[in-house]
């Protein structure tokens, strides 16, 4: 199948004709193709947003609020037929896909629907000067919005979402390697009733469609999801010209087990945040430090329950590691893994590619566990974005901190343990943007949500999203 640009409220063909084959990587066969999109197709693109622009940011709040909650339900109604083309499309458990990826779409547009009518600006009295200030939240303009290939639906639409709910007009590219949710969000916003041009959507490369929208000047500011490199680079593109940027890059989270911690909730998930997506979440907890005390309890414990999972066919309910999503993926995930006996470490589980029946030529790896006795290795330092955990010990906090902190990395850690003392000092020592405390990944969509150091700059989630696709302007008056 052919998915295509939607720009305008039209599905089109690319200018140059020129399609990108998109592979099924449960089976590793192509299965549609998608536009190689250019610098032309983009300024398409822009035009309809920018045409969309003055209409749209008068739209009242009332009406936006109504279209987004629109768009929320026809998810949700196609739950289903998302939920298998995402799957299909990433490699992911159908079970994922149906019970997070694509009700997670659904509450991003529910979400700003409700939001942007909460959402008000301040207003302040210059005592003494008979002055008041108060600052208007106006809409940027066009904007951009990038996204990855790991959770495909859901993170396209956290950020489309809050753009199009504070009134501005979006120039769109989902991950090449995962197109096609992206385009069934098209159709949705037809059957919605959202005006053409309010959402254009341009598929292709990183390297061509990307940077035409980040190098666009009149494209004024850029959300983006992936990885650190790419960020870096799109921050140095985008600085000359003064783009308001929003990055959320790579991660490398340590996941921190103290012996005093509820060891049954903590097993089970620990399994889930190191393997859930077959790894590929930033948030994942990709390095396991644990208590020295219960050190090899829990590596017994934790290498019987990995066995169990089920490696397999993404579109089995049963399944629950699925194919990574590409096979040079799967290659780089792999060279990581062969490279833990040189540097010293151990692997206590998996390893190895897997061939699922029926599905042979699919991308399929094992869980994979790996003990490791330095930090400094690259197996602790370097995201690898797939099924491999290190485990490694500490005897005291102040290890475990050190270990925690000692990366270049610093989007989300976990803490386990029941003493509220050790919580607080670690949760205000932790170098991460989010520390989750005997959970993972339970979500709040009003909190901030956004890496420190290498993993980004700024934050997306609730009222710091709409202050994001909104510039502040103070308005002082002074009266008599
Ligand atoms: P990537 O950086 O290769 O690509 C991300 C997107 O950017 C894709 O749409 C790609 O086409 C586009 N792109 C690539 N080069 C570009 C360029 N020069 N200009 C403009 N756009 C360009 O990342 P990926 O491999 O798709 O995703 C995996 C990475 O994303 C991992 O590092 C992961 O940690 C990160 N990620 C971060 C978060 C977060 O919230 N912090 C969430 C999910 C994934």
């Amino acid at each position: 199948m052919k998915i295509q640009n939607y720009i305008n409220g039209e599905f089109v063909n690319p200018i140059q004709n020129n399609w990108i084959d998109n592979y099924n990587p449960a089976i590793g066969e192509v299965y549609g193709q998608i536009p190689s999109s250019t610098k032309e197709d983009v300024q398409k693109a822009y035009e309809a947003a920018q045409k969309a622009f003055p209409t749209w940011s008068n739209t009242t709040l009332d009406k936006r609020s109504k279209i987004l909650s629109k768009i929320a339900d026809l998810i949700l109604e196609k739950l289903d037929f998302l939920a298998e083309a995402e799957s299909k499309d990433n490699g992911k458990p159908i079970s994922l896909a149906k019970q997070v990826d694509i009700p997670r779409a659904a509450s991003n547009f529910r979400f700003f629907a409700n939001a942007i009518t909460q959402f008000s600006s301040e207003a302040h009295e210059s005592v003494g000067l008979n002055a008041v200030n108060f600052t208007l939240r106006q809409p940027i303009g066009v904007v951009g919005c990038i996204s990855p290939w790991n959770l495909p639906l859901y993170l396209f639409t956290w950020k489309i979402a809050p753009a199009i709910a504070a009134g501005n007009c979006v120039v769109a590219k989902p991950s090449e390697i995962t197109p096609m949710t992206a385009f069934l969000l098209g159709q949705i916003c037809t059957e919605a009733g959202l005006p053409k041009g309010v959402l254009n959507i341009v598929h292709g490369l990183g390297t061509s469609t990307g940077q035409a929208i980040v190098a666009h000047p009149k494209i004024k500011a850029i959300s983006f999801t992936g990885g650190t490199k790419t960020g870096a680079h799109i921050a140095s593109v985008a600085a000359p010209m003064f783009k308001k940027l929003s990055l959320e890059l790579g991660g490398k989270n340590p996941n921190i087990i103290f012996a005093d911690c509820d060891y049954d909730k903590m097993l089970a998930t620990t399994v889930r945040s190191s393997f859930a997506n077959q790894g590929q979440i930033c948030l994942c907890g990709s390095r396991i430090f644990v208590e020295e005390k219960i050190y090899d309890k829990f590596k017994k414990d934790f290498i019987k329950k990995v066995a169990e999972l089920k490696v397999g066919n993404p579109s089995e309910e049963s399944t629950n590691i699925g194919a990574l999503v590409s096979k040079e993926h799967l290659e780089k995930v792999k060279r990581y893994i062969d490279l833990a006996e040189n540097e010293g470490g151990k692997i206590l589980f998996g390893g190895d590619k897997v061939a699922v029946k029926e599905c042979e030529q699919g991308y399929y790896l094992q869980p994979t566990i790996i003990e490791v006795f330095d930090n400094k290795c690259s197996l602790n330092q370097e995201e690898i974005f797939g099924p491999v955990v290190t485990i490694m010990s500490f005897k005291t906090d102040e290890e475990a901190l050190s270990l925690a902190n000692d990366v270049k990395y610093g989007l989300s850690s976990t803490l386990w343990t029941n003493n509220l003392n050790r919580t607080m000092q670690f949760s205000k020592q932790l170098h991460t943007g989010i520390v989750w405390v005997n959970t993972w990944m339970l979500r709040d969509l009003r909190t901030p949500f956004g890496g420190q150091k290498d993993s980004g700059v700024g934050r997306e989630g609730g009222f710091e999203a709409l202050r994001f696709f909104t510039e502040p302007k103070n308005i002082c008056i002074q009266y008599e």
